[in-house]
């Protein structure tokens, strides 16, 4: 037998993994697992090449046995094998220069031992952090080499001698485990594990004589290779569920980063159905081999409801958790995943209209979320949204890019009208300008709707107007035949009586065309918030500064007229009378403080009415 020490940058090394206290001892079968894997490949891609091979008929696989009582568990391969002077080298000695550079620096004290698996690929070594003893147990591919047997506990150095001449070509590694690492000695904890982490690599793992991986990395295959029923068993897979997906995107790239993603839209959005916040579900990979089940900033928050695969050959296998976070490799992955998500949800829409407007149906607050949260996306999340206008009948939506084709040759903006309900919305009165000019203007009926076209402002250059707003720039209407109504002195004779009456409370009294089928509306000034705002800085328990609108008559409607007439004739019926016009504008614009008080006003007014 012979007995060699450790290189001493390989003694620093096991004495910081074995000391430092490790959180995810469990990696080491990771590492492992991966490394067996790895031998398999390599024997693979040397066949290709041809040449003599020792045992060239061994199928290529892995082999995890666990025996709890003699606490140990073996992990084996039939691949490439190491010859004496590979297990010399390869078990002995640290090649990495970085990891030679990291402990001088932990030497020094200048880095946290505790990153060091967090930093470097420390690979077969973090075996020790379970292992009293490892016997490693190898023949090369090479028809002339002799097998041999490594052994070591981790602490000095190793000895190596002759394997019994009948060793099969590969790889089998035996850890005796500590006391206090006997969990790896069980069946389920193993089989758990090696689930986790590597469920998907290339080459059958048989685990105490079952089958383990029978679940194909199907991210890295080419999409032509792919079958329905195959995306669909591998949804079922990762999702934990018998549905199908609404949706799916495979998305392969290999500039200027090696990217292979499966993403699925869930058939139903969980948040809708009282669950909660999503968690975010797509797992982060390397080469087929899981580095985070659920990378906190992945995607962003908006992409929640995804479920799924990203794999990047580019990303370091053993980086931690708090490397993760700001990883500038991990943002570019994001960027380009999302651009390429939300291409995705544009050629649903253009292809397939039925699943994108049930995806729309269901997950339509993620993409609006979107446009408030991420300034980058938000233009082409804009195109994605959908909603029913003055145009289209009820339960038909429309887009931004639809509503545009349509307008009219002096339209400008384009224009929208929030409100609860498309009913509600039909017979606003702010709409009566823009029928007039036959001007298409879209309904927003979800609650944070005022938020998406604050955004957004624009669509293609193209000013988002709310028609709730005074500051409309209407193209001025065709002149029609004078109607019958005040007359210009007899307008600003009323508005300027009314301007004194509530200087407190509006900006401004006008007359004009705002509103043809109401006595008067409220226009919402520049500095105004708009109701939504409002209850929402409310929620947030903030102050919410008071709204100064402005109330615009229309001086052809037969209660205006007879308001400038009581004005001269009986004030005090035509204060009542201008308090209930002033208040139902108010209450129609969401705007009314106080309901109760334009309640017991219009009671004192019937009363005054019938009473007479
Ligand atoms: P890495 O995998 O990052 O190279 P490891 O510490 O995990 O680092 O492994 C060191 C080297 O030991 C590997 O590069 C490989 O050459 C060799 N090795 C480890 N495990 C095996 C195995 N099962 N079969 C063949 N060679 C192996
Ligand atoms: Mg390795």
């Amino acid at each position: 037998m012979d007995k060699q020490p450790f290189q001493t940058e390989v003694r620093q090394l096991l004495d910081i993994v074995i000391h430092a206290f490790y959180s995810d001892r469990e990696v080491f079968v990771r590492e492992l697992v991966s490394n067996a894997s790895d031998a398999c490949e390599k024997m693979r891609l040397k066949q290709l090449t041809g040449g003599e091979i020792y045992q060239p008929e061994k199928e290529l696989r892995l082999s995890i046995t666990t025996d709890e009582e003699k606490r140990t568990l073996t992990i084996s391969d039939t691949g490439i094998g190491m010859t004496r002077q590979e297990v010399i080298e390869y078990l002995g000695t640290i090649a990495h220069s970085g990891t030679k550079k990291f402990l001088e620096r932990a030497k020094e004290g200048k880095e946290q031992a505790g990153d060091l698996i967090g930093q470097f690929g420390v690979g077969f070594y973090s075996v020790f952090m379970a292992a009293d003893e490892v016997e490693v147990t190898t023949r090369s591919w090479e028809p002339t080499a002799e097998p041999v047997k490594w052994v070591s506990d981790g602490q000095q150095g190793y000895s190596l001698e002759d394997a019994p001449a009948d060793t099969p070509r590969g790889t089998s590694i035996l850890i005796h485990l500590k006391e206090d690492a006997a969990d790896f000695a069980k069946p389920n904890h193993v089989r758990y594990i090696v689930g986790k982490y590597s469920n998907f690599i290339g080459f059958p793992i048989d685990f105490n004589g079952e089958l383990l991986n029978t679940v194909q990395a199907i991210w890295m295959k080419s999409k032509k290779d792919v079958t329905k029923e195959e995306y669909e068993s591998f949804y079922h897979f990762i999702g934990h569920t018998d549905s199908a997906p609404l949706t799916h995107m495979h998305f392969s790239a290999d500039a200027p980063i090696v990217l292979n993603s499966v993403l699925y839209v869930p058939e139903e959005n969980p948040e809708a159905m009282g669950f909660g916040r999503c968690e975010p579900e797509v797992s982060l990979y390397c080469h087929k081999v899981l580095i985070d089940s659920k990378p906190e900033r992945l995607l962003p928050e908006w992409l929640r409801f995804l479920i799924g695969v990203v794999d990047s050959d580019d990303l370091p296998l053993n980086i931690s958790r708090e490397m993760l976070q700001d990883n500038s490799l991990l943002r570019k992955i994001a960027g380009i995943i999302t651009k390429r998500f939300i291409k995705h949800l544009e050629e649903l829409a253009k292809n397939d209209v039925d699943t994108y407007n049930k995806f729309w149906e269901r997950f339509s607050r993620f993409i609006k979320e979107g446009v408030v949260t991420s300034w980058e996306h938000k233009d082409a999340l804009g195109k994605l949204l959908r909603f029913e206008s003055t145009f289209t009948e009820a339960g038909t939506l429309t887009s931004f890019a639809d509503y545009i084709s349509r307008m009219k040759e002096n339209q400008k903006d384009i224009y929208v009208l929030f409100g609860a309900n498309r009913a509600q919305l039909e017979h606003s009165p702010y709409l009566d300008p823009l029928k007039a000019r036959g001007f298409e203007v879209i309904f927003l009926t979800d609650g944070g709707d005022q938020f998406v076209v604050d955004s957004l402002i624009k669509v293609d250059d193209k000013q988002i107007k709310a028609i709730s707003r005074a500051d409309l720039d209407l193209p001025p209407l065709e002149a029609t035949p004078d109607a019958p109504g005040l007359d210009e002195s007899q307008a600003s004779q009323l508005t300027a009586w009314l301007e004194g009456e509530y200087k407190d409370k509006l900006s401004k009294v006008t007359t004009g065309d705002r509103v043809s089928t109401a006595p008067a509306i409220a226009l919402l000034e520049e500095n105004d918030l708009s109701p939504d705002v409002k209850a929402y800085l409310k929620a947030m328990g903030q102050t919410v500064p008071e709204t100064h609108p402005r109330v615009e008559f229309n001086p052809h409607h037969p209660l205006v007229v007879k308001l400038a007439e009581l004005r001269e004739k009986d004030e005090k019926l035509g204060k009542m009378l201008a308090a209930q016009l002033i208040d139902t504008a108010l209450l129609r614009a969401g705007l009314l403080e106080d309901p109760a008080q334009l309640a017991d006003d219009s009671h004192r007014l019937l009363e005054k009415l019938l009473g007479e």
